[in-house]
């Protein structure tokens, strides 16, 4: 068959077309393999060759997956491979294991493509925190793919991976997503092991599959879902996903928080937005407006919640255990030296954050608050769940922004993460789908086209069946065409 069909293949189209016989897995990956070396967009941090690809895969391993090869962020532990985090403090790391996540889809015959850039341990919301350069957004490279899982996002959009894994704490697989015009869904918390990827805010961080639509998503999410004994936070729910098939939105119902929608949305963010209810009211779904009226508080919280983990979290790089160590004299300044050097801006501004958060005289006022209004923002999507099926907002109140144009405010950046902060803090699935185009703000450099804009769809936990259904339901009314993204 024709190279060109195969990468433009959707992950289940690959999938059928290796079942088919039309192609085999060795064809497959070399073609894929060969395709990576166009990334110009700074999407991979390591390529695999046609032996590391393969490396812990059962290549024997029949079913749905087998031999579809996949992007893989580089937060996760792979068995001998570089894994950095996109940090210089772990340059040169090569772990002993793979993550739960990665064994399970090696187990299941999916090679390796490579280790995708990503901010500096998944803090940040434009991969302008990767130690490593930032990755470019493929549809105009002068503005940024969106984070922390901008690598993986980006290369997917590009054709330069038929799909991708990525991490979401706050919205890093959702907004990136959004950005690239690529689907990006966070799962329940829990239903995807953590093991092995590294971490940033244990109480947010999870798995999410970055993909090409809402049916690669759903084939991912199959096989990495189920309970790991290597992970007490992880659930039993085990294959609970099938493909879906929905074609209408009868009987559900849809609530826009206005309150919180209403805190600055971009107009041609807002016309997509728009653009999309009509579409769900033609599908059949009834929309009306809810309240969340504790969500737009979600950033704060967010912002003493997730540095206060990670302060803790990121103790364990003391020049030891992992990588780099920046001297040998005295122990005390070996500790300080390695983190002062090889930490980056961000990630340091969060262990101080946290820190400070986390400190006796402060606790309460700071930690112990944040985590009370957690509770209401459960409560809140508790409450609005009893009304209606499923919560809708912009994934981003912007279409991706222009690099360096919000690195010197972080609280500015901070706030990219309003609509996907909420869920994450609850503990909830959402999916971004990409809904339509629009025009940068602003206009800012480069191509100067119209880009990408995602909608977010929330769901109670483990709602992702339903979730997912009126999700292909919606993707199939919109028809997107991502052929923009592609390099
Ligand atoms: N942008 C958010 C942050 O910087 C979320 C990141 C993430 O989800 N990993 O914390």
């Amino acid at each position: 068959m024709a190279e060109t069909e195969l990468l433009a293949a959707t992950a289940a189209e690959t999938a059928a077309l290796i079942e088919g016989g039309q192609v085999s897995r060795e064809e497959c990956l070399s073609a894929w393999l060969e395709r990576t070396a166009a990334d110009d967009l700074n999407g991979y941090l390591w390529r695999a060759d046609a032996e590391s690809a393969v490396g812990t895969v059962d290549q024997d391993a029949g079913g749905p997956i087998a031999g579809v090869p996949l992007a893989i962020k580089d937060i996760f532990c792979t068995a001998g491979v570089p894994t950095t985090a996109a940090s210089k403090i772990l340059e040169g790391y090569r772990p002993p294991y793979d993550a739960t996540a990665v064994a399970r889809l090696a187990s299941a015959g999916v090679p390796m493509l490579g280790k995708t850039n990503m901010d500096e341990f998944a803090m940040g919301s434009s991969n302008e925190n990767s130690a490593y350069g930032p990755a470019l957004n493929p549809w105009d490279r002068s503005r940024v793919p969106g984070g922390s899982s901008g690598g993986s996002a980006a290369v997917v959009a590009a054709g330069l991976a038929p799909w991708a894994l990525g991490t979401d704490t706050g919205g890093s697989v959702r907004q990136p997503a959004a950005f690239c015009g690529v689907v990006g869904l966070k799962p329940t918390y829990g239903s995807i092991s953590r093991y092995g990827m590294i971490a940033f805010a244990s109480s947010l961080d999870q798995c999410g599959p970055i993909t090409q639509d809402v049916t690669d998503a759903a084939m991912l999410l199959a096989r990495l879902e189920g309970r790991d004994e290597m992970d007490s936070t992880s659930t039993g729910i085990e294959g609970g996903v099938v493909l879906p098939l929905a074609e209408d939105l009868k009987g559900l119902k849809f609530g826009i928080p206005a309150d919180l929608v209403d805190e600055g949305v971009d107009p041609g963010v807002k016309a997509v937005f728009d653009r999309t209810v009509e579409r769900i009211e033609t599908l059949g779904g009834k929309v009306e407006m809810i309240e969340l009226p504790h969500a737009k508080h979600g950033i704060s919280a967010y912002y003493v919640l997730a540095p206060a983990e990670a302060s803790t979290n990121l103790s364990r790089y003391d020049g030891v255990r992992y990588g780099q160590r920046a001297s040998d004299k005295d122990l005390g300044s070996m500790y300080e030296d390695t983190r002062g050097d090889y930490f980056g801006p961000e990630v340091k501004r969060r262990i101080m954050l946290g820190t400070y958060a986390l400190s006796s005289g402060y606790y309460d006022a700071y930690y112990g608050r944040a985590q009370r209004v957690r509770t209401k923002i459960v409560h809140d999507f508790d409450a609005a769940f009893s009304k209606v099926d499923f919560v809708i907002t912009p994934t981003s109140s912007s279409v991706a922004f222009g690099l360096g144009e919000k690195t010197s405010d972080p609280l500015t950046m901070y706030m990219a993460d309003l609509f996907t902060v909420p869920m994450s803090l609850a503990g909830i699935p959402a999916i971004s789908i990409p809904a339509g185009m629009a025009a940068p703000e602003g206009g800012g450099e480069g191509a100067g086209g119209d880009m990408p804009v995602g909608f977010q769809i929330a769901a109670p936990a483990f709602g992702e069946q339903k979730l997912l259904e009126a999700s292909f339901a919606l993707e199939k009314a919109i028809d997107f065409d991502g052929g923009g993204g592609r390099i």
